[in-house]
């Protein structure tokens, strides 16, 4: 028996739903009434790489260590981040599991496995691979083959390289809508297309007990494009909302496709990283943070840095161009707009997305507040000023919960974790990832972004022994990995969060066998971003207004 894992990075099912209704998705149906499917309840914050990091390892991020899309820097520097990759991830990966138990794999486009490791099989490597000039594969020697295949494999799309262009509020109308979406979706057929091939050709040429495959482009499309789709499903149409609607269903093809190609005696598992929905702009927390009197300014710094960007965006500079001016670290640290910041004086800070850190004495460099009593007051009157924030236009909380991170995580990694932990609500909906603070108001509007994440993706199971049209209704993202385990009768570590899913299957009184396992991975290595690598990453990370 085999497995087969299709993940499509953002798919809701409130857009799934109405899809299938209108006939545009008949594979996905015929999994649905053909076995079990429900909500998967994504990991806190709903977020690619830490989503896609639960997955891999079954555990909470208090354990795989995986809290945004950067990490905090140690030490000397801890007020900065840099960006994450698959060894930042500290628990087993369900590869190393898998291959410990003999099971040939090949993995496809999962976010977070760069840099490739050594499986027992195949990879190519997804989001946060920095481009195609990086190993994106393992073997290394697989970069080369698809390209003798002809497959031009490809990471991502580029909405714009010269990121600063999309401070500009008319960013939207003079890209996506000067030529209807053309440009953007030719590009996004091309890159999903190269995909599939790709896959196609692992799951031809190499032998294969379990296969999974990524698609990112409904997370793309929703991000800029949620207000023609939802639009076109509340049945005002547009050329943008048919076009999103065509490459919904041409996704549903290739699904049909892979299925087929995977074969009869398969289990078969379509999943989705995190939900989606409208969003309202970005929530500036350092911005509020500056006005609850908790966050200070670095006055001279303030001057400086924008004064320079501004010189620099308009006489068109590349950074390239800069580094030779300036050197090279000077300008990254331009980027930030933490630099601002005066820490020593300041008590709370957001640096990573979703989360503020409370600037404490022995724990940060600069740190101010004292642990204990000075700490749980000050967060006890974060979480209640947050809780006040309301939505200028409807005048409702847009902070649907804030959590201490105690609440949710645990494990070895638990001490990275921000203090506090802010979703924003599913009705007016901000996104939380902003770390600039010198804006004048704490809201701020990204015209080029209409969708954002929500906590409940999709999951879909068939295969033998699973219940048909069965809805499933307590599913979480850490569940997918031992209930794999347990359909192909391996034995699911003890330090695994997450539990096998027992009530899809008809009957359930197997038992769930258990192994010791590791905590920690395998090979203990660190992998730290070339300049211009980290660069790369940064660019498509603000290219989805996910950092500053
Ligand atoms: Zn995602």
């Amino acid at each position: 028996m085999r497995t087969l894992v299709i993940g499509l990075d953002g798919a809701e099912w409130n857009v799934i739903n109405p899809l299938i209704e209108k006939g545009l998705l008949p594979n996905v149906k015929g999994l649905i009434s053909s076995g079990s499917a429900g909500d998967l309840v994504s990991s806190i914050p709903p977020i690619t790489p830490c989503a896609w990091a639960s997955f891999l390892t079954g555990v909470n991020p208090g354990k795989h260590g995986i809290f945004s899309y950067q990490k905090k820097l140690k030490k000397e520097s801890s007020y900065f981040v840099s960006p994450l990759n698959s060894l930042d991830i500290h628990s087993e990966h369900l590869w190393h599991i898998l291959g410990r138990h003999g099971k040939k794999v090949s993995f496809v486009n999962v976010p977070m496995s760069f840099p490739p490791q050594q499986v027992n099989g195949c990879m190519i490597t997804g989001m946060m691979t920095p481009s195609t000039e990086s190993k994106f594969t393992y073997p290394d020697a697989l970069k080369k083959e698809l390209s003798d295949n002809g497959i031009n494999y490809r990471i991502d799309l580029e909405i714009s390289k010269e990121v600063n262009l999309l401070e500009d509020q008319s960013f939207h109308d003079k890209y996506f809508l000067k030529d209807r979406g053309e440009k953007f979706f030719t590009e996004l057929y091309d890159i999903t297309d190269q995909r599939f091939r790709a896959m196609k050709y692992l799951m031809a040429n190499k032998q294969w007990d379990f296969f999974m495959g990524v698609f990112i482009g409904m997370d793309r499309v929703q991000h800029y494009l949620w207000k023609y789709l939802e639009d076109g499903l509340n049945g005002k149409m547009s050329t943008i909302a048919e076009k999103i609607f065509d490459y919904y269903s041409y996704l549903d093809g290739i699904l049909g496709e892979i299925v087929l190609l995977a074969g009869d005696n398969t289990i078969t598992m379509v999943m989705s990283d995190h939900g989606f929905g409208k969003y309202k702009g970005d929530f500036l927390v350092n911005r509020w943070l500056l006005d609850q009197g908790l966050l200070a300014d670095n006055k001279q710094n303030q001057k400086f840095i924008p004064w320079i960007k501004n010189i620099a965006h308009r006489a068109g500079l590349r950074s390239e161009m800069l580094y030779k001016f300036f050197g090279q670290k000077k300008v990254n640290s331009l980027r930030m707009s933490t630099q601002q910041i005066d820490w020593s004086s300041s008590k709370a800070f957001s640096v990573l997305s979703h989360g503020i850190h409370l600037n404490v004495k022995g724990r940060e460099t600069m740190g101010c507040v004292e642990k204990g009593a000075e700490y749980d007051e000050l967060r006890d009157r974060l979480i209640d000023g947050l809780y006040k924030i309301k939505d200028p236009s409807t005048g409702k909380p847009i902070i649907k919960k804030v959590y201490k991170r105690e609440d949710i995580y645990n494990g070895s990694e638990f001490d990275d974790a921000p203090d506090l932990i802010i979703l924003s609500s599913d009705t007016d909906h901000y996104g939380i990832y902003s770390s600039r603070h010198s804006h004048d108001d704490i809201f701020y509007k990204n015209t080029w972004k209409t969708g954002d994440h929500r906590q409940n993706g999709i999951f879909i199971v068939k295969g033998q022994g699973v219940k048909k049209n069965y809805e499933i209704n307590n599913a979480y993202i850490i569940d997918v990995l031992p209930t794999i385990l347990y359909m192909n009768d391996l034995p699911v570590p003890e330090h695994v969060d997450g539990k096998v899913l027992k009530e899809i299957f008809v009957d359930a009184s197997r038992k769930i066998l258990r192994e010791t396992g590791s905590e920690q991975r395998p090979q203990d290595d660190i992998y730290d971003y070339g300049e211009d690598e980290a660069e790369d990453v940064k660019d498509r990370l603000k290219q989805l207004g996910y950092i500053d």
